[in-house]
């Protein structure tokens, strides 16, 4: 997703500049979209609401422990906040201040059912090659003699198949709708984080990338996910608020969107609230072993935090931390940046995605967000002018009464998303290290999965079951 977030359908949907008359649909072509639709033949999980879990249900031999948590970005305090819940003692340590910058504040904010294709899909890599040679494109490789990006590289590669994004369908579905549902219940509660459930639309210009998303939106519908393929007309009556120059759209009725930053410091809060402890401007360098290899002791300058399980959600910096302890998690950063105007000239009430140009749009309050780019391999924090313009210009594309202008002297905000080469995320226990719990390689979902993220996470620690089968997600599936 991400400009996001419509990564997974890069194998999908063309930029503006490859629609010349003679690049017809896929679905004509026999490309990737009409074979993932026509092929995949997923099943229909039934799908498990992991609010049957409840506390009763733990079992009673189990004993209360202490978790250390390592990342207090967005998979780390909903970690913190569902391990709580369920009367666990927990200490996050994060690197960043309290109220900094934890990765995903100012992200695109969508919480993406639709997002069921995972980046590592059929015509992905060949989408992504013709995109390296346009400095505004919204993907990048900043190529290097690394034999890790090699190997990423190269195991992306071997999962860009059909069978792949066939295995991965459903469960990423069932992770999003979970998550959904949680994200609805907080709200519920009266905890505000700009939560507005009305869908996402996918915007095409072309034909070409309406036919591809119409693809996909068939797929969708065989999922029993709501989806609708609307023509210009029916777009602008959806969204009325803003002026759009497209050929028509997929709403996505059970997507959803948030403002990031408020959500962050409301779970902070509700962390905190609910007695658990969080150790800001501490970063781990070390984690002690006991005698029998199980983790002690979780260290930095300056402190030490014991604890009897660790989790591991530090985004990017995980792999790090984990080949430390001998784990092998293929891991690459994805840069993206957002540009958030103030006072936009209009507002749209739903958010988007740009199909072509795989800029995400969020109305956050009266602000407006665009976020999009994903330069694989990108560790530092600077903002690339071309991209950046690329952002910029897609935005006038789609929406004329967005002017290049409005964007003059924006500050761009830079964050790195944790990209698995498989694109599904690194969910569930060592099987080498048996107190130690991986969490991350969300990559474009992480604010999406976050929730659930946490809950199965809690699940493992209080040993209850998890809400659906989850080895495909192995921490350990590379080794
Ligand atoms: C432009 C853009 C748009 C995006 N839009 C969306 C979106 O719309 N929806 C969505 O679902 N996702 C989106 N994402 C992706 C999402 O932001 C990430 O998936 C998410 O931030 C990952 O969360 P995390 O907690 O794993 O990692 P992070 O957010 O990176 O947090 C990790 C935390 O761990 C800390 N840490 C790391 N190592 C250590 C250490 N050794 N000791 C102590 N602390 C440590 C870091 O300081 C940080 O605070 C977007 C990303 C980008 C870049």
């Amino acid at each position: 997703m991400a400009g996001a977030q419509g990564w997974s359908r890069f194998g999908n949907a063309a930029p503006p500049s490859e629609t010349s008359p003679d690049n017809k649909s896929d679905d004509t072509r026999g490309g990737p979209a009409s074979k993932i639709r026509l092929e995949l033949g997923i099943e229909q999980d039934s799908f498990t609401s992991m609010s049957r879990l409840t506390p009763a249900s733990r079992p009673l031999c189990m004993t209360k422990s202490k978790t250390i948590i390592i990342g207090g970005g967005v998979i780390g305090l909903c970690t913190a906040w569902q391990l709580l819940e369920a009367g666990e003692d927990v200490v996050v340590i994060d690197a960043a201040a309290s109220g900094g910058d934890n990765g995903a504040r100012e992200n695109a904010g969508l919480i993406v059912p639709s997002h069921f294709i995972p980046l590592a899909a059929p015509g992905m890599l060949a989408k992504g090659l013709r995109w390296l040679l346009d400095r505004e494109s919204p993907f990048a490789i900043r190529m290097r003699p690394s034999p890790a990006l090699a190997r990423w590289g190269w195991l992306f590669h071997r999962h860009s198949t059909l069978e792949h994004v066939r295995d991965c369908a459903a469960i990423l579905r069932d992770l999003h709708l979970e998550s959904r549902r949680m994200f609805a219940e907080l709200a519920d509660e009266g905890e505000h984080f700009g939560l507005v459930q009305r869908g996402l639309i996918m915007l095409c210009k072309t034909q070409h990338a309406l036919d591809e998303e119409a693809a996909v939106a068939r797929t969708a519908a065989s999922l029993a996910l709501r989806v609708d393929v609307l023509d210009a007309t029916a777009v602008a009556k959806l969204d009325p608020d803003i002026t759009m120059d497209v050929t028509g759209g997929v709403h996505f009725p059970d997507d959803c969107h948030l403002d990031p930053a408020r959500l962050l410091d409301l779970l902070r809060e509700r962390v905190i609230r609910l007695g658990g402890r969080i150790r800001h401007e501490a970063v781990v360098d070390e984690i002690t072993r006991h005698a029998d290899g199980t983790l002690a002791q979780a260290r930095g300058e300056g402190f030490a935090e014991r604890g009897s399980q660790f989790v591991i959600a530090g985004g990017i910096r995980s792999e790090a931390l984990l080949s430390k302890l001998g784990l092998r998690l293929p891991m690459q950063p994805g840069k993206g940046y957002s540009l958030t105007l103030d006072a936009p000239a209009q507002v749209p009430q739903l958010c988007s995605l740009l199909t072509e140009a795989k800029v995400a749009v969020t109305p956050i309050g009266g602000r407006l967000r665009f976020a999009g780019t994903m330069e694989i391999g990108a560790r530092d924090a600077g903002a690339n002018p071309a991209r950046l313009r690329g952002i910029i210009r897609s935005a006038g594309r789609y929406f004329p009464e967005i002017r290049p202008e409005a964007f003059d002297g924006l500050r761009p905000w830079v964050g790195h998303r944790p990209v698995s080469p498989d694109g599904l995320p690194y969910l569930g226990r060592s099987r080498r290290i048996p107190n130690l719990i991986v969490a991350t390689g969300h990559a474009m979902m992480g604010l999406s999965l976050a929730p659930v993220t946490g809950a199965v996470v809690a699940a493992l620690i209080t040993g209850r079951p998890p809400f659906r089968d989850l080895s495909a997600l192995d921490p350990e599936r590379f080794h």
